[in-house]
């Protein structure tokens, strides 16, 4: 074969979750994409299987809830058990100002297929067997050598996984380290009388064990490998720990998928160098601890893309993505930092134990468990570095709750056609007007629902994250407000105005 150059907008390097998510992002926003991944095929893995309400809520404005929640199994709960007595339950069902009450467990293999069902309906397409090798970086274009094919882009994304040539290629380093212990997970029909459509987590100072209910019937069963050990056998390995670990029956029926996998906690020194962007576990990898390792990276594609698509249309200024990363950075450093916490906890020893156990004991007595921990793990309560007001439920940075509106919409309704959203009292604000804004009046009930006491006008950047807020009486603040919002989204006439970063 000939050599082969290729050009494009945008070239997504992986097409793991993040890499789909990215590419079917850019194209819906019109951007001339191409994916390559050095597989011969989609993977047949089911690695993670939990999707968390925040990046079901990204899948959401896709379009693509139908068919998630049609194939899924919601978690309805999470037990902890020592010694093989109960410490501890978190209840998913009282999540609030979600469409998505609760996680969702769906195998990763499945996620693929419906985002790769989303990206041949945008008119995409992933061309397997390009492996990068090579990278050349331009101040105005990226060179990407992959053998005979040389892709030339002016923004690359590396989306290539834990052990990223992208990020290697450029020198940034992967900080942080390897935990000692090994996972051996096994896959199946399993008999067994805990509840299937909750998580189990059993606890102990020689290894974790956990059960979690998988659609159609199966189960995944995984635990740690004890320091030094190792699970030659998958199989044998993960029955022997559930019997010594578990307190009930745990019989495995049928085999499905089994492997073992190393575990790390590790963040790039940089997401972000000159024209390539690093997202996904290019970017960051953690423990398998509360199951958010894929859904960050789903939430690392679906904030950046809008940037991309304005930088690239010249509406949005370079430093936009700047800002994306000192948010994800935030948003990955508390990951690690939480999935790392968890992790130890289930192996602790002696009074460490006692105490983990009785907190937890206390925290379910005075249901602070319920009220903090099933919002943090979907994390819908994390809140980006922002510019502004830093208090209160609309305060810039949080994240738009999704509720009812006058109109009959939910507020993340309105976010599916990619635009900013302006919610403010009807027809009083002037923002209101704009070409390409998506706007919808608040009543006194919605104000109230979102959690503010007073009308103000909010404004919501695509992703769902609020941009600022401003009361109508207060021309300044509005006119902050304005100059958030991309320059293609002025009225014609009206953009002289350098664009500020949103
Ligand atoms: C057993 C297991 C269980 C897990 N459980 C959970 C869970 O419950 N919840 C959760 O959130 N996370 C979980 N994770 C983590 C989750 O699987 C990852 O976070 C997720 O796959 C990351 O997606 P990604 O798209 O960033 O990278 P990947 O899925 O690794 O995709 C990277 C892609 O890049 C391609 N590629 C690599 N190098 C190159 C190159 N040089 N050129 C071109 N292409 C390249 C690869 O072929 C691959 O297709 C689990 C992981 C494992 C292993």
């Amino acid at each position: 074969m000939g050599a082969i150059t290729t050009d494009s907008e945008a070239l997504v390097v992986g097409a793991g979750p993040t890499g789909l998510t990215m590419a079917v992002e850019l194209l819906r926003r019109g951007v001339d994409v191409r994916v390559i991944d050095r597989a011969d095929r989609r993977s047949p893995h089911a690695k993670a299987i939990i999707l968390q309400p925040r990046a079901l809520e990204a899948f959401a404005r896709l379009g693509l809830e139908d068919e998630i929640r049609a194939r899924s199994l919601p978690v309805r709960a999470a037990n902890y058990y020592t010694h093989g007595r109960r410490v501890a339950r978190i209840n998913f069902r009282r999540l609030h100002g979600s469409r998505f009450d609760t996680p969702l467990s769906l195998p990763q293999d499945e996620t693929e297929r419906i985002l790769h069902s989303a990206l041949s309906e945008a008119g995409g397409r992933v061309d397997y067997g390009q492996r990068i090798t090579a990278l050349e970086h331009h101040p105005d274009r990226v060179v990407a050598h992959c053998g005979t094919v040389t892709h030339r882009t002016t923004w690359l994304l590396g989306c290539d996984g834990a052990h990223s040539t992208v990020r290697e290629a450029l020198e940034i380093p992967f900080e942080g380290a390897t935990y000692r212990q090994e996972f051996a997970l096994l896959d199946g029909v399993w008999e067994t009388p805990l509840a299937h459509d909750e998580a189990h987590y059993f606890m102990d100072p020689r290894g974790v064990l956990v059960v979690v209910g998988l659609p159609g019937g199966r189960t995944r069963v995984f635990a740690s490998v004890p320091a030094g050990g190792t699970a030659a056998d998958v199989e044998e390995s993960v029955r022997g720990f559930a019997a010594e670990r578990c307190p009930h029956p745990l019989e495995l029926r049928e085999r499905t998928g089994a492997g073992v996998f190393q575990v790390h906690r590790r963040i790039a020194g940089r997401f972000l160098a000159g024209r390539v962007l690093l997202a996904g576990d290019a970017a960051h990898v953690h423990s398998p601890a509360g199951g958010q390792g894929l859904n960050t990276g789903i939430q690392d594609a679906h904030e950046a893309a809008w940037r991309i698509a304005g930088v690239l249309r010249g509406a949005l200024p370079e430093e936009s993505l700047a800002q994306w990363e000192r948010e994800r950075r935030h948003v990955a450093r508390t990951v690690v930092a939480d999935t790392d916490r968890q992790t130890r906890l289930w192996t602790c020893g002696g009074w460490r134990e006692r105490l983990r156990d009785l907190t937890a004991r206390m925290a379910e007595t005075t249901g602070a468990i319920d009220r903090f921990l099933p919002a943090r793990l979907a994390q819908l309560d994390l809140r980006y570095p922002a510019q502004g007001a830093t208090r209160g439920a609309l305060a810039a940075g949080r994240r738009l709750p999704d509720v009812g509106l006058p109109t009959g919409a939910r507020t993340h309704d309105l976010l599916r056609d990619g635009n900013h959203l302006l919610l403010a009292p009807a027809d009083r604000s002037p923002l209101a007007r704009r070409p390409d804004l998506t706007y919808a009046p608040l009543d006194g009930g919605s104000t109230r629902a979102l959690g503010a006491r007073r009308p103000r006008a909010v404004l919501v950047r695509p992703d769902g994250v609020i941009a600022g807020t401003a009361r109508l009486s207060d021309r300044r603040a509005l006119r902050r407000l304005e100059r958030l919002l991309p320059v293609e989204q002025r009225k014609p006439g009206t953009t002289e105005q350098k664009p500020e970063a949103a």
